[in-house]
């Protein structure tokens, strides 16, 4: 049983270091995708995957998608689109970093990019942070940091990334309102709470994406609390929402520690989404679901590059699926 995630929908990546390293997707992507999944899966609501694995049942071929971070293009491109192929989605929401007017609250990763595109600084010297001296004359110089810096952004504990982040916004001196401006453009507004409600009386599940994204491994038990249990309640005030699922920031099980799955479960959460790259199984944890993009999706059923073969390897994890259908009880 698959569960996709994507982020963002854009019509083109809004710089060369976004279209490399994030994970946003095309429209004109999204949407021939969709065609590919009606075509060779079921879709089904996420919600008919997580009762099949606690029900210990496997549905055949089944797939669910979601979104996560609550970007604007997963509601102004991708909610219609869905719509059309009579698909539904969860969109997993940023609680603190839903768009209000007038308020400049970005995503880290989203200032990153920023930062990066319209500094005029061509050294930085992060060796206080292991990350030593860094020549960024070139977009390659920009593309090899960003990635290092991602990957090391993802497993920093907060007070060092605070920190970290503050260094890098005194050595590239970019003015605030520049940076502001750049993070306008459409592909960076999040949604706004109408928005979001909308998205739910179309019938789309919203859940929780943390308050403000933090690598959950790396807090500690108040702060756990805010970002769990917070973001529930947010959820629960502005939607009347009973029944949420969470996903993990991130989401590698380097980022979900023993203590943020207890967390979870006693802040209220009925299940969780992580970003390991499997497929679901009745033996699937209900706190450690699996999900995976598109792409690897295609490569576990080894037809990158011949889409109109792909639901037919059935030596493929997906394939194999239907033959190892079992009673989690038996296990
Ligand atoms: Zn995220």
């Amino acid at each position: 049983m698959i569960i996709l995630t994507y982020h963002n929908l854009v019509r083109q990546p809004p710089n060369v270091l976004n279209e490399v390293v994030r994970k946003w997707d095309k429209v004109s992507a999204f949407e021939r995708q969709m065609k590919l999944l009606a075509e060779h899966f079921t879709v089904v609501p996420v919600e008919a995957i997580v009762q099949a694995v606690q029900e210990g049942r496997s549905l055949s071929r089944a797939c669910a998608i979601t979104f996560d971070d609550g970007y604007l293009g997963a509601y102004h491109y991708g909610a219609p689109i869905l719509e059309r192929f009579g698909f539904t989605a969860a969109f997993f929401i940023i609680t603190q970093k839903v768009y209000e007017s007038g308020k400049f609250n970005p995503d880290d990763f989203d200032r990153l990019e920023a930062l990066l595109c319209l500094t005029a600084q061509t050294r930085l010297d992060l060796t206080e942070f292991g990350l030593g001296r860094i020549e960024l004359v070139d977009e390659d110089g920009k593309l090899a940091f960003i990635r290092k810096l991602t990957k090391q952004l993802k497993v920093t504990p907060a007070a060092i990334k605070r920190e970290l982040a503050a260094s890098l916004d005194r050595q590239l001196a970019v003015p605030e309102e520049k940076i502001a401006a750049y993070l306008q453009q459409e592909a960076y507004r999040m949604m706004s709470w109408e928005e979001i409600t909308d998205l739910h009386r179309r019938g789309f599940s919203i859940g929780s994406h943390t308050r403000t994204h933090p690598a959950l491994s790396q807090i500690d038990g108040a702060q756990l609390e805010f970002e769990l249990g917070g973001s529930l309640q947010d959820l629960r005030e502005r939607l009347g929402l009973r029944e949420v699922a969470l996903a993990y920031p991130y989401g590698k099980a380097e980022h979900i520690s023993a203590a943020v799955v207890a967390m979870a479960q006693r802040a209220g959460y009925g299940c969780a989404f992580t970003s390991i790259k499997e497929s679901n199984t009745p033996a699937t944890e209900i706190f450690q679901l699996r999900r995976l993009g598109f792409k690897d999706l295609m490569k576990m059923n080894g037809a990158l590059n011949d889409s109109t073969t792909f639901a037919h390897h059935r030596s493929s994890p997906i394939g194999n699926e239907v033959a190892h259908e079992h009673d989690r009880a038996t296990q």
